[in-house]
């Protein structure tokens, strides 16, 4: 990680900005759907150009990488086993003192992170299923920094699928709809039960209940 970035500092100077309109007329702002889930301040340095990394040895893009995933490890919350259902919105924003050349694609790397472990590529955070178009709306903008102050703000939010949190006492997992459940004894239309809770704690349900559940729908509204 670069010594001298500071995520404090830089968050500060994020919620700062965000609180006052873009400086340039032109800057717009894409407004965020859903829930925030996770954000990200990134140091500059670690934001390459796509012209810049096409043109570097492996090792070096592989450090990069690397001190990307020891940045955003950290700012990302508990581990993830599953990625968002749905199609995640995400929010980059470059604050430089220079605007990027256009297709500079700087969070490239960054939101490849957000993707799901795949073979060979395991520092992964798991918010995204990947980041083609159908997976994820991805939105990257540029606004004015003071030189020397700049860093990158990455923010990751549930999309148009609100966001369900599991009902079960203390837990804060990120929860599954659950259509119904069939008591074993009685099977009756009446005793279906609708209710939102984790994986984890539907399994528990079950089995401290007997209860069945019909179905599970991710983050969909009953
Ligand atoms: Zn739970």
């Amino acid at each position: 990680m670069p010594s001298r970035f500071c995520i404090e500092t830089a968050r500060e100077r994020a919620e700062a900005a965000l609180r006052r309109p873009p400086p340039l007329a032109r800057i717009i702002r894409p407004r965020p759907v859903g829930d925030l889930v996770a954000s990200f301040v990134l140091p500059l340095e670690l934001l390459k150009r796509q012209n810049w990394s096409r043109h570097q040895p492996i090792g070096l893009l592989a450090r990069v990488k690397d001190d990307l995933y020891d940045v955003m490890r950290p700012q990302a919350g508990p581990p993830r086993e599953a990625p968002l259902p749905g199609r995640p919105f995400v929010r980059c924003i470059r604050f430089s003192g220079k605007a990027p050349d256009r297709g500079a694609d700087t969070f490239k790397m960054a939101i490849d992170i957000l993707c799901a472990p795949e073979e060979g590529k395991h520092r992964r955070l798991s918010f995204l299923v990947d980041d083609n178009e159908d997976d994820a709306d991805v939105h990257q903008h540029w606004e004015p920094a003071p030189p020397g102050r700049g860093f990158g703000l990455l923010e990751v939010y549930t999309g148009a699928l609100p966001a369900v949190w599991c009902r079960w006492r203390g837990c804060a997992e990120r929860a599954f709809r659950v259509i119904g459940w069939n008591r074993a004894r009685r099977g009756q239309p009446d005793d279906l039960v609708k209710a939102a809770f984790c994986r984890a704690h539907v399994a528990k349900m079950q089995s401290a209940r007997g209860l069945t559940p019909l179905g599970l729908c991710e983050g969909a509204i009953l």
